[in-house]
């Protein structure tokens, strides 16, 4: 296999895992590569989940789910500004509809207390109603102020950017496919696009992380998928049925499921939890529907069914040990970072923290003087008053052209979205970087002019452009599509 390029620290894998491990250690003197399978970043677990930074109290007391989630939630409330991240600190409420439910919630404050959650209250009927009105069948909930809701994409995405800006690399649609060692010890990472050599690697890999550990000679774990479903409603439906974060009391398996309204104002039901054995199986079922429908109205029984416009699936990586797997294996030079079922949205930049350490330490690296920690702000057009969107449009007439009409979003923006630092290269990258075909239409009147504006921004034709992930091109040419030649 050819060799293409040598590093200190290869990160396997472009989840919020992997991208906040990148730029922490891009803190460093080091020389980091983040490989990525897929066309984007952010398209395994971190693109279908609930979005939730959550406050801290469902993990058992010092556990490292527990001791990275508080961290995490802490780490996200600094990072906001200096990332330009999408967050809402909305809070959240673990809603409690029986006598026996409210004794839970007694038991969740005590663990949350021990966990180091601040804030934490049980709240009587009257004073839930006053923040969530549509609770109508509740007797009392679990407030935590310190919980919020993330845009997830947009973090994965802004602690890339953040990395790239300070030296590191990513590399996408660059599957790993093994390892070379030395004197058992990680000497290179072999990838689709060649070897690697490196002295580190990070495996952020999300459901594969056994599988990569295992390519490594590490068999200590392996990972379940358990598969989480969605309903998404159109937010000017209902936009005002949930304003923050709604749990119902937690079960063993899972923490429920939840009625919450997203950063960009779209309520969502879901998810349900079921464990799988095929790690690629996001298909969405009647069952998976009907359960999170029944679910979800026992908190809220006014839900407006005929507003849902997408239903989707997210995979969580269940470990055989429990709890999150974060540090050294025991081959060395490999670092783990496995088992990140939830929370482990909000505690990927603790875990990062923990996960540089580590290897600071191994490597001797020194921390840089000049480490750019602030992104640029973008411009966000359907968020800007009259007055700003017309001096905007003066400096450059493609904020006059409204591509998606449901989220207002401009050609400026899309232009913008392809050319950034780890820029958009599929339909789908478009969306997530801008919200153009997330709204009512779900980008059936823009999906065709952001499919031309990527055709002639990457300078590839038409047929080329592909909506997600390799291979799932949408259009060809006549004679192509007849078995002709293209
Ligand atoms: C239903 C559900 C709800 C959840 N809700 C929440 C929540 O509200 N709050 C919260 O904190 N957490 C939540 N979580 C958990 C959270 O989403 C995950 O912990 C987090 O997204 C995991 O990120 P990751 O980077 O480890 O994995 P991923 O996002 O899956 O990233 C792994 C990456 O590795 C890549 N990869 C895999 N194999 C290879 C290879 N061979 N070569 C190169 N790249 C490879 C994949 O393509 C992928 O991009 C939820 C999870 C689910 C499923």
């Amino acid at each position: 296999m050819e060799f293409i390029k040598s590093a200190d620290v290869v990160v396997i894998g472009g989840g919020i895992v992997g991208t906040a491990v990148l730029r922490e250690l891009s803190k460093y003197d080091l020389k980091c590569i983040l490989v990525e399978k897929e066309p984007d970043l952010a398209m395994g677990t971190t693109k279908a989940n609930s979005a939730i930074l959550h406050a801290g109290f469902d993990a058992p007391t010092g556990s490292l789910k527990a001791i990275t989630n508080v961290r995490g939630n802490k780490l996200y409330h600094e990072l906001e500004q200096e990332l330009d991240l999408d967050i809402k600190w909305t809070g959240s409420l673990v809603a409690a509809t029986t006598d026996e439910e409210m004794k839970t919630l007694q038991e969740l404050l005590e663990r949350g207390k021990a966990n180091g959650v601040e804030g934490l209250k049980i709240l009587s009927r009257e004073e839930v109603l006053e923040k969530e009105k549509n609770l109508t069948s509740v007797k009392g909930a679990l407030w935590a102020p310190s919980a919020g809701v993330c845009w997830p994409f947009g973090a994965a995405l802004a602690f890339a950017r953040c990395a790239v800006q300070n030296g590191a690399e990513v590399i996408r649609d660059c599957r790993v496919l093994g390892f070379i060692k030395e004197d058992g010890r990680i000497a290179g990472v072999e990838t689709s696009k060649g070897v690697i050599r490196t002295k580190y690697v990070v495996n952020a890999a999300g459901v594969y992380a056994d599988e990569i550990a295992k390519l490594a000679g590490d068999e200590s774990f392996t990972i379940t998928p358990r598969k989480g479903e969605y309903i998404l409603f159109d937010k000017t439906a209902c936009s005002s049925l949930v304003f923050g974060v709604v749990f119902p009391t937690p079960t063993k398996k899972s923490k429920g499921i939840l009625v919450c309204t997203t950063t960009h104002g779209n309520t969502f039901i879901g998810p349900n939890a079921q464990d799988m054995e095929d790690k690629d199986d996001h298909a969405v079922t009647a069952e998976g529907m009907n359960e999170i429908i029944a679910s979800a109205r026992k908190l809220i029984p006014n839900l407006p069914m005929g507003a849902a416009i997408t239903e989707f699936s997210g995979l969580r990586a269940v470990s055989s040990t429990g709890d999150f797997i974060i540090g050294a294996s025991a081959v060395a030079g490999l670092y783990n970072a496995a088992g990140m079922q939830s929370p482990g949205l909000t505690a990927a930049p603790a875990v990062a923290e923990m996960l540089a350490e580590a290897i600071v330490k191994d490597s001797g690296a020194q921390a840089k003087a000049d480490f750019k920690a602030k992104l640029p702000k973008k411009h966000i057009f359907n968020r800007l008053n009259w007055d700003k969107q017309a001096e905007l449009i003066k400096e450059n007439s493609l904020y006059g052209r409204v591509i998606c009409r449901c989220e207002t979003i401009t050609e400026a923006e899309i232009v913008e979205a392809i050319h950034e630092s780890c820029g958009a290269r599929t339909v789908d990258g478009v969306k997530r970087r801008t919200r153009a075909g997330m709204g009512r239409c779900q980008g059936g009147f823009c999906g065709p002019r952001v499919t031309q504006i990527l055709a002639r921004e990457l300078n590839i034709p038409v047929p080329e452009v592909l909506k997600e992930r390799a291979d799932s091109h949408m259009f060809y040419e006549k004679n192509q599509a007849q078995g002709g030649e293209a």
